[in-house]
């Protein structure tokens, strides 16, 4: 994206309990449990964790209505441990579901496109001009009505959150997918603003680093245009875990922060709430500390860049140096200074100074992975993972660390793992594998959209995927690395 920049943007404030996000108030960090929700004291467990690890905020998935019922107990039960920050429900599907938790917690995340009678999602939502996309509007607004009075009665909050896997499949022939997000978006405010709603925070999230930023500077234009002016909530959607997931979501997330765009951020990994709060604050204290170094804070304008834009040259190389003690840190810190490099090209190499890290390998492979998601240089296979909720079955961690041992060394190859059949397939889309957890133990298996099989053990899975991709890249010419 090219010669992109923003007057700074000021959202409004929107109220989440006893807290506010938006205006000019710090970037609020929240994680979301991983436990099965019926677990009281699990669920509660994870929370306290991510709180004492500086979450503002816990976002709790809310799959059935025995989920929605144990809300108030865990609501309860952290109240009685001294913990009242807000708590926010997942809800996928149900406004029914939704509503019932829109009574019990201070914010409520949907996806008002799954609550459409539409269900192949395939009008668009965007800002509406066909007679189509107004019947859609229309629909979706009767859906909404009873829920959104429920919400103005609690005080209730909403995020609309619009990701890459749930919106309008059509329109991906003819229109960029940033711009379907930011349609989307726009479309889901207009009705929540008809319907004299405005407690609203939107998000727009992918698995791909740039297109996330992408989306998100056009979405900031597209509210200007509406004038209109909500809370971002930004985050990249499947990060992975270890370095790779770290760097991942550093590259989406660094050129909004050095921008002073974002009012709340959510680092998905597949790893414990709490190791995704600590690594949030490394992100907004590399952002702030970023922001201020650069001329464009002082003016208030800002000339945005994301990875993707820049042309691939491998003669050159970037030197970064960081003071960073620590991996989160470090990474944090690099992603940002890579972001704002003042370079056209993508880099052939990049080198990292870190004295103060006691392991250098870390900033070598932190380099590495830059150049591999940053899309300069691609290694290794490219791995992305669900952070898990209450929708799985499975240990993701573990599922992850065996899919990552058994299946290094493809290059340009994509391979998802995901918790569920709920969100998994739809967001999971552009890879070129897919592992879906099924239950006791198994797996469904995916090429791209189509299912090969059903109900696997994992290392099943793993053996097809060696065979299949070994195969391509051998009518390629490319061995396995
Ligand atoms: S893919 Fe399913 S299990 Fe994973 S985070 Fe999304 S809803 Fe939860």
């Amino acid at each position: 994206m090219k010669n992109n920049s923003y007057i700074r943007y000021v959202s409004r404030q929107v109220t989440i309990g006893g807290v506010f996000i938006g205006a000019n108030h710090p970037v609020m960090l929240q994680s979301m449990t991983k436990t099965d929700t019926h677990n009281i004291a699990a669920t509660v467990d994870q929370c306290i964790k991510a709180f004492d690890a500086g979450a503002d905020l816990m976002r709790i998935s809310v799959p059935d209505k025995r989920s929605a019922e144990c809300l108030a107990t865990i609501k309860n039960k952290l109240a009685a441990a001294g913990y009242h920050q807000p708590l926010a429900a997942d809800i996928h599907y149900s406004p029914a579901l939704a509503m019932e938790a829109a009574r019990i917690v201070e914010k409520i995340r949907i996806n008002p496109g799954n609550f459409s009678t539409t269900p192949d999602r395939s009008s668009s939502v965007g800002i509406m001009k066909t007679e189509d996309s107004t019947a859609f509007q229309e629909n979706l607004r009767h859906k909404l009505k009873q829920l959104i009075d429920t919400c103005k009665v609690h005080g209730t909050a909403i995020r609309i959150g619009v990701n890459a896997g749930s919106v309008p499949r059509a329109d991906h022939h003819h229109k960029h997918i940033t711009e379907i997000l930011a349609d989307a978006g726009t479309g889901y405010l207009q009705v929540f603003e008809s319907l004299g709603f405005y407690q609203t925070v939107v998000s727009l999230k992918t698995s791909n680093p740039a297109t996330t930023a992408e989306a998100n500077l056009l979405m900031i234009k597209r509210m200007q245009k509406e004038r209109m002016c909500y809370p971002l909530h930004i985050g990249v959607t499947e990060s992975g875990n270890g370095i790779s997931g770290r760097v991942r979501s550093a590259l989406g997330i660094m050129p909004l922060l050095i921008g002073n765009i974002g009012n709340t951020l959510r680092v998905s990994l597949t790893e414990s709430p709490e190791n995704e709060i600590l690594f949030a604050k490394s992100l907004v204290s590399a952002g702030k500390r970023l922001l201020a170094s650069l001329p464009g804070a002082l003016t208030g304008r800002f000339e945005q860049k994301s990875p993707k834009e820049y042309p691939p040259d491998n003669q050159h190389g970037v030197d970064i140096y960081s003071d960073a003690a620590n991996t989160d840190d470090l990474i944090a810190d690099v992603a940002g200074q890579f972001v704002c490099a003042d370079s056209r090209q993508k880099p052939g190499h990049i080198t990292i100074s870190a004295p103060r890290l006691s392991n250098r390998s870390m900033a070598d492979e932190t380099a590495r992975q830059l150049m591999q998601h940053s899309g300069s240089k691609s290694t290794d296979t490219e791995f992305v993972s669900c952070p898990a909720c209450a929708r799985t079955q499975m240990n993701m961690e573990k599922l992850c660390a065996v899919v990552k041992k058994e299946l290094p060394g493809y290059p340009n190859l994509k391979i998802a793992i995901m918790g569920c059949m709920v969100n998994g397939p739809g967001e999971m889309a552009d890879a070129d594998f897919g592992l879906i957890a099924a239950g006791k133990g198994l797996v469904h298996l995916f090429k791209g959209q189509t299912l090969l099989k059903k109900n696997i053990p994992p290392a099943e899975a793993i053996a097809t995927i060696q065979t299949m991709a070994g195969e391509t890249m051998a009518r390629q010419g490319r061995p396995p690395q």
